[in-house]
């Protein structure tokens, strides 16, 4: 017999994700449907997004050579048949308090620094780069991990040496940035490029480095189809740019800057959003998605 929902504490909600905790070292975490863009949570839900999430997320567990917080795995009989599939039964770690993110391609963020100063996260870049351009190596490029409702701030590699020390920031540089190849590589041998992505650790009883939260998803990383990768634009990336797209166009009559909700999204923008998602992770595993959630016809 499955545990209810109901049976476990609840830690905490993200703008995605639930937390619950099933015993003193294991955390139950469910990934939502919802979808959050500009800060806002969005109404309505994606349909499946929740199950995309986390089957993405164990398919790169598996891939990746570096320890993680899985405590069991997709089907494990401590998860709620209410959650069955968007659930990952994880030990509990210490979180670190960074964001790490690694980028192979300079956009968003990193892009606005490197136009006004040169530098991202103060790595001194060379000149003449633009949207979408491939850097020479991937670069760690930390992040302050904001409260809710807070802008994460991009911080220089010295901010984390100062706060976890020069062996533990190493530590996390090299571990994100090989985590990142890793990543990229599989990627690639699918015709689809890794622009960047963000990764959070934490430790564990022993003192060891522990790949946590979701990883190598839409949510957390931008992917690029290799087909129609081109400098100076901005990629159709399978990620939430959809959304993003019809949200500041003018169909959308909202405006980013105003502090107004969103307008709710219309049935084809959802749908869109989901197939995206949906394709993301069947071309990257290379399983359908239906086999994730068992009802394939
Ligand atoms: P938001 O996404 O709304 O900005 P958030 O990142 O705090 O907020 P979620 O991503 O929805 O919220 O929830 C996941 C939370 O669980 C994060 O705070 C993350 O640091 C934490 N977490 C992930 N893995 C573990 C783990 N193994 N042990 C303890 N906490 C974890
Ligand atoms: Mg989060």
């Amino acid at each position: 017999m499955r545990p209810e929902l109901s049976d476990y504490d609840h830690l905490s909600a993200g703008k995605v994700r639930e937390l619950y905790e099933i015993d003193e070292d294991t955390l139950l975490m469910v990934a939502t449907d919802r979808i959050s863009a500009y800060d806002h949570i969005l109404d309505p839900e994606i349909p499946d997004k929740g199950r995309v999430l986390t089957a993405m997320s164990f398919f790169f567990f598996d891939q990746i050579d570096f320890p993680n917080h899985l405590a069991g795995p997709a089907d494990d009989e401590r998860i709620p048949a209410e959650v069955l599939g968007r659930a990952m039964v994880v030990k509990r770690l210490k979180m670190m308090p960074f964001e790490c993110v690694a980028r192979g391609y300079l956009t968003g963020s990193g892009l606005e620094e490197y136009q006004k100063s040169g530098t991202v996260c103060g790595i001194a870049l060379p000149a003449g780069l633009s949207e979408a351009s491939r850097l020479e190596t991937p670069i760690f490029t930390p992040a302050t991990k904001a409260e809710q409702g807070d802008h994460d701030e991009n911080v220089s590699f010295d901010v984390v040496v100062d706060r976890l020390g020069e062996e533990r920031a190493t530590e996390l540089r090299d571990a994100t940035l090989s985590i990142y190849s890793q990543a990229a590589a599989i990627a690639e041998a699918k015709g689809i490029i890794l622009a960047d992505t963000k990764f959070e650790f934490g430790v564990d009883e022993n003192g060891t480095l522990v790949l946590a939260d979701e990883v190598l998803t839409p949510d957390s990383s931008r992917y690029w189809p290799a087909e129609s990768y081109q400098v100076g634009e901005v990629q159709p990336s399978f990620d939430k740019q959809y959304v993003r797209n019809w949200l500041t166009s003018a169909k959308s009559g909202w405006n980013k800057s105003s502090d107004a909700t969103p307008p709710a999204l219309p049935g084809s923008v959802v749908e869109a959003t989901r197939e995206r998602y949906i394709e993301a992770y069947e071309r990257l595993s290379g399983e359908k998605f239906c086999t994730w959630v068992g009802d394939c016809v």
